[in-house]
């Protein structure tokens, strides 16, 4: 038993991301979900909306906490005391950029290990890109999302529409 810290963009945080959080939960004694505050591409939602909905769909996880982080991945897991990484894979085309990634972080920080989970069958399409576009033209997004997260991507679109 460990502390893992699960790191991404969650832009905004989906049904896939949430079954990953889940499965941690029960492994782990303590999941820091660490929320990326400037990565590459402009976000829809800042990182402090995104760390808000990612706190109220995983308060019934007791063990589970919710912070934001810029910089590198290996300097938030040694501030926290955490003892692993974890990242979801959904298909080979996510494998080879992630074994490059893990292993690239335990060359920086030989103490820490990246697990990786592989995703629930039911969410190997989904991604936080993928939500985007067919909310963005006016499609269904409520398979794809906790209802108070499709809810907030409805409204931030409108409000940038309008
Ligand atoms: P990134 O850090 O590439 O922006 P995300 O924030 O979208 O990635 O996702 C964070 C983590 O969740 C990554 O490990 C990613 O592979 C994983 N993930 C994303 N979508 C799913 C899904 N549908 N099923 C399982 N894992 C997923």
């Amino acid at each position: 038993m460990a502390t893992a810290v699960y790191p991404g963009s969650f832009d905004p945080v989906t049904l896939g991301h949430l079954d990953i959080i889940e499965r941690s939960a029960k492994m782990m004694d303590h999941v820091i979900i660490g929320v990326l505050k400037n990565y590459s591409k402009t976000p829809l939602f800042s990182a402090q909306e995104r760390v808000n909905m990612l706190k109220s769909i995983t308060a019934h996880l007791d063990n589970v906490e919710v912070q934001s982080f810029g910089g590198l991945l290996v300097d938030f897991v040694h501030m926290n005391h955490a003892d692993l990484i974890i990242r979801g894979l959904r298909a080979v085309s996510d494998f080879e950029y992630e074994l490059q990634v893990a292993q690239a972080n335990r060359v920086i920080a030989t103490d820490i290990d990246t697990i990786f989970l592989t995703t629930n069958i039911k969410y190997s399409y989904l991604s936080s890109s993928i939500v985007k576009e067919v909310a963005a033209f006016g499609g269904n997004i409520n398979e794809f999302l906790p209802p108070s997260v499709a809810d907030q991507v409805r409204k931030k679109l409108s409000e940038q529409k309008g």
